[in-house]
């Protein structure tokens, strides 16, 4: 057993447990999203955790918490006045990717550097001597799932986080602090986190998203994202008697995805600032086939050539097959934040001071994807995101730190804290 690694500040030691036994109780709540359903939240499921928090935050004290017509979770906790109201959000969906049924959090006390195979599936082992972050992490309290399910700490570590800071702030009303307004959203993992977002109501002047990842980091800056549908019609006949006649529409949505670059333009291929487009899914038989695509990129007129290039890889699939009908849809999924935020420049000083004083060096980050706050930033709420210190998303090989954690936890609080005074 390796010794237990140290927390940025007292602070932080004084919130993990509360952050961890949050963590481990929310995971177990099934609230995977469903891509494309019609209805809002796109599974109702997601509504259980919703509930359960409504519940908690009123056994805090919290005002007029309650789970809006929009099925966000909304409350608030007064506090100093003339200064700004900021706004704490997370969200209550993990992916539609990755299975969340039966999750079976474990908890990796003072992590001894072996690699960690996970005990539900043979196959899945967090190898630290490929994953530099783990390897950095020897003597954390490390969280995981069994290796069958997601963990879920995208998003359910930034709650546990909120919820841990709002309680402290709750038992120390002797702390000076801004006004907070919390929200827990639906569906963000399928882009529909901020729609129909209530800012009135909500009744903050700054927010941040408690959704992003390393030890520290905050972002500013995300991918401009459109979704986009190609529906291909072909013709279906009777394979018996179709010399002449069958379009098969299944071998069409395979010449345009194997049109695709196969060097650039895709995740598996692409880093940092550079953009993609990329099937995500493809579905149909002989008739009509579906393929879904994602174009993003961080520089907008990059985006429109993204999507202009996919429209030509279609077209060129039509003039060879002319009997069949292909139609593109795109809309747009959320736009990169970053010149909306650069407006209000208090709002990243703030932050990068409140990381300061939970004892962790910040660094700036950009996310390769997007954020609720993305959407609210660009509808006039500026919106950063800030760490959470779970690794590894969208995957069974999700893991998250305690002490990252509790850094984050400690942060929301000092972030209270550093709103509260004056400009
Ligand atoms: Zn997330």
């Amino acid at each position: 057993m390796a010794t237990r690694a140290p927390f940025a500040s007292p602070l932080a030691e004084a919130l993990a447990e509360d952050v961890l036994e949050r963590l481990l109780r929310y995971a177990r709540i099934d609230t995977q999203a469903a891509y494309r359903a019609p209805q809002r939240p796109s599974t109702e499921k997601q509504l259980e955790l919703s509930r359960l928090l409504v519940g908690e935050l009123l056994e805090l004290g919290l005002e007029d918490a309650r789970l809006t017509e929009d099925s966000n979770v909304f409350a608030r906790l007064p506090g100093a006045s003339g200064v700004p109201v900021v706004g704490l959000i997370a969200h209550v969906d993990t992916t539609p990717d990755v299975t969340a049924e039966g999750v079976s959090p474990i908890v990796h006390r003072a992590w001894d550097g072996e690699a960690i195979a996970l005990p539900g599936d043979g196959r899945q082992v967090l190898d630290p001597e490929r994953l530099p972050e783990l390897a950095a992490r020897i003597g954390h309290d490390i969280v995981t799932s069994d290796g069958t399910t997601l963990l879920g700490a995208d998003d359910k570590a930034g709650i546990a986080e909120i919820m841990a800071a709002v309680a402290h702030l709750v038992r120390h009303p002797e702390l000076p602090r801004a006004p907070i307004r919390v929200a827990f959203t639906v569906d963000e993992e399928v882009g529909r986190g901020a729609e129909d977002f209530d800012l009135e109501a909500f009744g903050a002047d700054l927010a941040y998203t408690l959704d992003g990842s390393g030890l520290g980091e905050l972002e500013i800056e995300t991918f401009s994202a459109k979704a986009i549908r190609v529906t291909i019609r072909g013709l279906s006949v009777h394979p018996g008697t179709a010399k002449g006649k069958l379009v098969n529409a299944v071998k069409l949505a395979s010449q345009l995805v194997e049109s695709l670059p196969p060097d650039r333009l895709s995740p598996e291929t692409t880093e940092e600032r550079e953009g993609y487009v990329h099937p995500h899914r493809i579905s149909g038989n002989a008739e009509q086939a579906i393929v879904d695509f994602i174009a993003r990129d961080h520089d907008d007129a990059l985006l429109e050539e993204h999507v202009e290039l996919l429209r030509g890889l279609v077209a060129q699939v039509a003039e060879r097959e002319p009997r069949a009908d292909l139609q593109v849809e795109v809309r747009d999924s959320y736009r990169n934040m970053r010149p909306y935020i650069e407006k209000s420049p208090r709002v990243v000083e703030a932050a990068l001071e409140a990381i300061r004083r939970a004892g962790v060096e910040p660094k700036m980050a950009l996310t390769r994807g997007g954020t609720d706050g993305a959407v609210l930033s660009a509808l006039g709420l500026p919106t950063p995101n800030v760490f959470t210190g779970g690794q590894e998303y969208h995957s069974v090989r999700e893991w998250a730190s305690v002490q990252d954690m509790a850094a984050a936890a400690a942060t929301i609080v000092e972030l209270a804290g550093v709103w509260a005074e004056p400009a």
